[in-house]
């Protein structure tokens, strides 16, 4: 409750001008990631809390810019309007391009889809999903089946939840090859076969509706072929899910971003060789996952340039879109 009281205030509209003045450097960029959606059984980001966010900034003449405005304004180091903010949406499922295109488009704000053009392609789909998939599809006796395929790895719970959690976070330090032959494997000890198309729930979009997207003012980027951790992979493996990706991206669209998305973008996930990479490729800038504003006055952060995850509540968007975190973050222990 005082937390709510006291970002209300501090989001009055004279306080906010002020702050942004203040803090014009530093621009928020949101990631999404996947939407609500009852019908397909996919929790994620309220449709409504995001209409509610894009109305607060409207109301508090925000700025919508994209993430390439971002990258150019720090690689010319050239300043943005102030209350600027950006918006990205990971991955490239069907009912984030379906569901955000609509929303974002009322407020006519442009968001960037980052895609993963294997997925879009339909020639894969995602392996953690597919670590969902098992598990949701295993009983008490099947999911200690499927534990034990891990055994080694990863520490059993009761709880399915938590044992989900625990095998993408030890999968997360894997090779995709590697990834793909321990689902397979534990796929095979409770004889389940894994679909070869992602089945409900976990489809991807079309490029007919990304570039339906695109026409009304979205713009669409790339996010690797089949979103491996880059820094798992061998150079060429790494170099050729960059490359792919942004052959794919340039066939589809007519105006895509110049700006690359690295998959799980942690800072461990991507290397000086991965940045490489993408520099040669003709990119301007590239998004990590790591959380902040950006910072227009550093160069040296083009290419790895800090998100916020889209919070779950209005009042923590209200704190990452105005200049209450910047404030704050000034004081935070680094
Ligand atoms: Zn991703």
């Amino acid at each position: 409750m005082i937390k709510k009281a006291f970002i209300n205030a501090l989001a009055l509209q004279p306080l906010v001008s002020l702050g942004s003045k203040l803090y014009q450097h530093k621009v928020p960029v949101f990631m999404l990631h996947r939407m609500a959606c009852a019908d397909l059984g996919i929790s994620g980001h309220s449709p409504e809390l995001l209409r509610q966010s894009l109305s607060f900034l409207r109301t508090h003449n925000f700025n919508f810019v994209t993430i390439d405005d971002v990258a150019r304004a720090i690689s010319t180091q050239s300043t943005l309007p102030p209350k600027s903010v950006a918006f990205t949406i990971d991955d490239g499922y069907l009912e984030q391009v379906e569901i955000a295109t609509n929303i974002f488009a009322e407020f006519d704000c442009p968001a960037t889809f980052y895609v993963c053009t294997g997925f879009v392609e339909g020639d894969l789909w995602f392996w953690a999903d597919k670590v969902h998939f098992l598990l949701n599809n295993c009983n008490d006796a099947e999911l200690n089946k499927v534990m034990a395929v891990f055994s080694d790895v990863v520490s059993k719970s009761a709880e399915k939840s938590v044992c989900l959690s625990h095998i993408i976070e030890y999968l997360k330090t894997c090779p995709l090859d590697r990834i793909n032959n321990v689902i397979s494997a534990a796929a095979a000890e409770i004889n389940l076969s894994l679909p070869v198309r992602a089945p409900n729930g976990f489809q991807a979009t079309s490029w007919e509706s990304l570039r339906a997207s695109e026409k009304r003012g979205m713009m669409v980027g790339a996010h690797t072929y089949s979103h491996p951790i880059l820094s798992n992979e061998s150079e060429n493996v790494s170099e050729f899910e960059i490359k792919q990706s942004t052959i794919h991206i340039n066939e589809q669209l007519h105006n895509p971003s110049k700006v690359f998305c690295y998959p799980v973008g942690r800072q461990q996930d991507f290397s000086k060789r991965e940045v490489a990479f993408v520099k040669r490729l003709g990119y301007t800038g590239a998004i990590s996952s790591e959380p902040g504003a950006a910072n227009i006055g550093d160069s040296r952060s083009l290419f790895s340039i800090p998100r916020f995850s889209y919070p779950d509540t209005k009042e923590d968007f209200i704190q990452y879109a105005t200049w209450i975190e910047s404030f704050k973050s000034q004081f935070r222990p680094t």
